[in-house]
């Protein structure tokens, strides 16, 4: 079985080998990460410049365009993010070409999945470069210090959604010894907010839980309400960090240009959510914009890759472990093959197209 895999972790290729697949590796896909052509055929793996057409399975970050897909061979599978609303044209052309397309985001949060949740792998990363970022851009020192010249007194973080990109974020903030505060809708998130040192912020409002550890979107009444009780918190905060998300909807609008004018000159706003809409007014994605009144926003783009050395190794090692669930190792004299069983839950919950029809959430 050829699989194309563009991500890497070298010892995985060498497991993967040994179980008998064949990997091919797009020439060029490792360079951001430290990896060169030269080091994936050290590890075993061939170099190619497109093995769309003849691959079994491809594993790759980005889903491929309709155009790829258009290249890859009937029956063909792929495993890689693929979101059925904001991919609709790859979903459906991977129905169109006959292939089995499965989607990293709807891994369903199980235990058994863990080792295959590429979106907690990613937002690990993306909340502690958020930390870092908010640290660098800040005027100010993250911890308390007592200096010969004076008292230098720790920066007070607020950090907005208390998830697993929120709640890194908290744990590298308080070790650079900032102060941390937080607020998620989901209650349940409060003990591991407090676990990690950070005071976790209560408000009189409704818990917001939703399925699989996920939060429910609020009404616009709602939303105006905890805007007003948060506001007391944005306003005295020198680093704001935002990561709060529904699946599936536009992020949730938490600070807006009015709350702005009241922070003082030199906060600053890190907004995890920028790609998806954005929790901060006036935020875009890739840019770091100063107000009038001297707020720095901070709107994250792609955040993963720039810690590309971890964010590709986690990852690699949760496409790795779907496709171990999805295929059978040479054994016996026989080869590599597909072993796909779609009563099976992960399976059931993250296939979007097979055998020329549109499956699951995207059916
Ligand atoms: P996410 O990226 O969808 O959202 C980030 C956070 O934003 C969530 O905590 C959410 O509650 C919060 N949020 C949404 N709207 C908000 C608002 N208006 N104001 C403030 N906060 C808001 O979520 P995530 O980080 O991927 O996961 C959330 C939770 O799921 C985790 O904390 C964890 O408990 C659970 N989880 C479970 C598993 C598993 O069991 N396998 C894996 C990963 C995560």
């Amino acid at each position: 079985m050829l699989i194309k895999i563009n991500l890497f972790d070298f010892t995985l290729i060498n497991k993967l080998i040994r179980l008998g697949y064949e990997v091919e590796i797009e020439s060029g896909a490792g360079i951001h990460a430290q990896a060169t052509d030269i080091d994936y055929e050290a590890a075993g793996a061939k170099i190619s410049k497109d093995v769309l057409s003849t691959s079994d399975v491809i594993l790759s970050v980005q889903p491929l365009t309709a155009a790829q897909f258009g290249k890859v061979k009937k029956g063909a599978v792929t495993i890689s993010f693929l979101s059925p609303t904001g991919a609709a044209d790859s979903v459906a052309a991977a129905a169109n070409a006959g292939a089995t397309a499965f989607s990293l985001e709807l891994v369903p949060r199980i235990s058994r999945a863990q080792s295959m949740d590429a979106l907690t792998s990613q937002a690990l990363c993306a909340g502690y470069k958020a930390a870092l970022i908010g640290a660098e851009l800040s005027p100010r020192f993250f911890p308390l210090l007592m200096t010969a010249a004076g008292t230098v007194t720790p920066a007070q973080v607020l950090v907005l959604g208390a998830g697993v990109a929120g709640l890194q974020a908290i744990a590298t903030a308080r070790r650079l010894g900032a102060v941390v505060s937080a607020y998620d809708v989901r209650l349940s998130s409060a003990d591991e907010v407090k676990s990690m040192g950070a005071t976790f912020i209560e408000l009189e409002l409704e818990s917001l839980e939703g399925s699989g550890g996920y939060a429910r979107e609020m009404t616009e009444e709602r939303a105006a309400k905890q805007r007003e009780l948060l506001k007391p918190y944005i306003t005295k905060s020198n680093v704001i960090i935002t990561t709060a998300a529904v699946p599936g909807r536009p992020a949730p609008r938490l600070v807006t240009k009015e709350m702005m004018s009241d922070l003082a000159p030199g906060s600053v706003i890190i907004d995890l959510a920028s790609e998806t809409g954005g929790n901060v007014e006036g935020s875009v994605a890739g840019e770091t914009i100063t107000t009038e009144t001297g707020v720095i926003i901070w709107g994250g783009k792609d955040v993963p890759s720039s810690l590309p050395f971890h964010a590709s190794s986690l990852f690699s090692r949760n496409v790795v472990n779907l496709l171990t669930l999805i295929t059978k190792p040479a054994a016996d004299g026989n080869p590599v093959s597909l072993n796909i069983d779609f009563a099976d839950e992960i399976v059931k919950a993250s296939v979007l197209a097979h055998d020329g029809v549109k499956q699951g959430a995207s059916a």
